[in-house]
């Protein structure tokens, strides 16, 4: 499933970030390609900007309504998988590549006590802990840190367990997180810090650049 409800304010762009284009296309369409592309998946469900069910639809995918918050518009979106496993994907990490999705549902599968796999960098700067007045507390142990990313690889069942406790959602920053909460062992799957996420005009910037290099 692909989050592409967001309304994208940050970017500035006036209306849903996953519309914004990218080298010529919108944003999602990037993502759709690579998904498309990928041999672990058998069908797509993009959660869409409410009331752009129909545009998103055109694109030869299953549309629903996305919900306020982003965890919400995954709960949703979930609900119309029929796979066991169900990759979850940001629309505004248009540099997924098929290698990529296929690497995380490959690592989830071979492992059969896991719940979720997660695409996720090494952090490269130091992390520090700031509370009032910006005030360091503490510097983390940056060895064992890591960027999480999306795609993130899940068992359906674990994950809409996850996702079933509509007060936990809103909080949620990615699903991983609800699933490990119930315990579920989430594993992580080394990804390029290329697979950047778009949320600033200099991240198009540089999504840019990275397309033209590839093609
Ligand atoms: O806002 P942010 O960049 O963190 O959003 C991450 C992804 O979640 C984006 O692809 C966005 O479209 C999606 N999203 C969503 N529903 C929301 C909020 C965000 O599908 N209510």
């Amino acid at each position: 499933m692909i989050a592409a409800a967001g309304s994208g304010e940050r970017l500035g762009a006036g209306g849903p970030k996953a519309f914004v284009e990218l080298a010529g296309r919108p944003l999602l369409d990037w993502s759709l390609e690579a998904f498309r592309a990928a041999s672990t998946i058998a069908e797509i469900v993009v959660a869409a900007p409410p009331g752009q069910e129909g545009s998103v639809a055109e694109r030869g995918v299953v549309a629903v309504a996305g919900g306020e918050h982003r965890s919400e518009s995954v709960a949703n979106a979930v609900e119309l998988c029929g796979e066991e496993i169900v990759v979850v994907h940001d629309a505004a990490r248009p540099l997924v590549t098929a290698a990529l999705i296929d690497a995380v549902v490959g690592q989830l599968a071979s492992d059969e006590e896991a719940a979720g796999t997660i695409a996720a960098a090494p952090v490269t700067d130091t992390i520090k802990q700031a509370g009032h007045g910006r005030q360091v507390e503490r510097t983390l142990d940056r060895a064992g840190l890591w960027a999480v990313q999306t795609p993130q690889a899940f068992r359906a069942d674990a994950l809409r367990e996850a996702l079933s406790d509509p007060d936990s959602l809103p909080e949620a920053t990615d699903d991983a997180m609800l699933v490990e909460r119930r315990g579920g062992r989430v594993l992580i799957y080394q990804a390029p810090a290329e697979n950047l996420k778009v949320t600033t005009p200099l991240d198009l910037r540089v999504a840019e650049l990275v397309l033209s290099e590839r093609a």
